[in-house]
């Protein structure tokens, strides 16, 4: 799918199921809840912190998508085309950061512990 397809169907789902957009502001509410959902299983999979028996229920694929989409939703009513907002942000990166990171010695070698 690519992402203006994804922009559409969010668009369909929230008219369909959602009555209308949440405010942008409660949106970023939601992104950054979404995020923290996200930032939990990585903590208690790749972090020090232990799991829980409730933390069984967290799926990474299933929250990275709830973060994908509240902020396509926040791109829909914001008029971001994020098709051509992505190529441009590549772009970007590619221009500033080309040789950055080949030149970084923390990159090469085993990650520590
Ligand atoms: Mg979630």
């Amino acid at each position: 799918m690519e992402l203006h397809e994804a922009q559409e169907r969010v668009d369909q789902w929230i008219h369909t199921y959602g009555v209308r957009y949440f405010s942008e502001m409660t949106n970023l509410a939601q992104l950054v809840e979404e995020v923290g959902e996200v930032a939990r299983i990585l903590s208690r999979k790749y972090g020090d912190q232990s799991g829980k028996t409730s933390d069984a229920s967290y799926n990474l694929a299933d929250e990275l998508a709830d973060v994908l989409f509240v902020l396509i939703c926040i791109a829909n009513q914001t008029g971001v085309d994020l098709n051509a907002a992505f190529e441009r942000n590549l772009e970007k990166k590619a221009l500033r950061d080309g040789q950055r990171h080949w030149s970084n010695p923390k990159l090469f070698g085993e990650p520590e512990p």
